[in-house]
């Protein structure tokens, strides 16, 4: 690659690392729409670019391109948001007992310093920090792995799972007070079964206060337009 594809490639990359933090952070809200001109004049690059972040974001599944060819940022389901939780628990679990395994290895500072942040957003009832942060904290664990793919794949279900939470859940919190906490303890003392034990009654817990079995329709307008326009256009 020559150097402007590189630097091109690194204006992209930033550009969605902005996206993706504004989802963690609760600042684009499910379903909204997106468009090509409007990321242009925001981050002021091309259309190209652009492009590109679309077209790799709704890879990932966090954009959706609809059949018009309009963006939107994407909605997940009851259904999506409980198969994410499923994969995630095939993950989690077993990423704690690795870290336990090395934990005389592993540096615990960012962690603590992590949980000290959520304290003090818990304590400010400050709840697109904590969502953010509760998410990032998954996030802090994957990446001790030191497992690129690993980190990826995280990154795009947690992206997913914020914007199910705030579409779903019910609690103040993200994730349950305290139980970060005894996650890290369990791991820096070693204890790789009861690391991966807290982790899946962890996520258990997330599942329950997204009321994933709430009988309730899942009120979107943009969604009902979509459907509506579809029935229309004749099928
Ligand atoms: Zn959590």
């Amino acid at each position: 690659m020559g150097s402007v594809g590189r630097i091109r490639g690194q204006t992209e990359k930033l550009i969605r690392r902005s996206i993706l933090q504004a989802i963690f952070e609760q600042r684009m809200p499910p379903g909204a729409r997106l468009t090509e001109d409007a990321l242009a004049d925001t981050f002021e690059v091309s259309r190209t670019i652009i492009r590109q972040v679309i077209a790799r974001l709704a890879q990932d599944g966090i954009l959706i391109k609809d059949s018009s060819g309009a963006t939107h940022i994407a909605s997940p389901s009851r259904q999506e948001a409980k198969q994410i939780l499923d994969v995630r628990r095939m993950i989690e679990p077993k990423v704690v007992r690795t870290l336990a395994d090395r934990a005389a290895d592993l540096s615990f500072a960012d962690l603590q310093a992590h949980l000290e942040a959520e304290d003090k957003a818990r304590k400010q009832n400050d709840r697109g920090g904590l969502v953010r942060l509760t998410g990032e904290f998954h996030l802090l664990l994957v990446q001790h792995t030191q497992n690129a793919i690993l980190v990826r794949l995280m990154t795009e279900l947690q992206a997913l799972i914020c914007l199910a939470i705030l579409l779903y859940a019910s609690g103040e919190d993200a994730c349950p007070e305290d139980e970060h906490r005894r996650i890290v303890d369990a791991i820096r003392a070693g204890d790789g079964a009861r690391a991966e034990h807290l982790m899946l009654h962890h996520l258990d817990h997330i599942e329950r206060d997204l009321k994933l079995d709430d009988l309730r329709p899942d009120v979107q307008i943009e969604s009902a337009l979509t459907w509506l326009s579809g029935r229309r256009s004749g099928d």
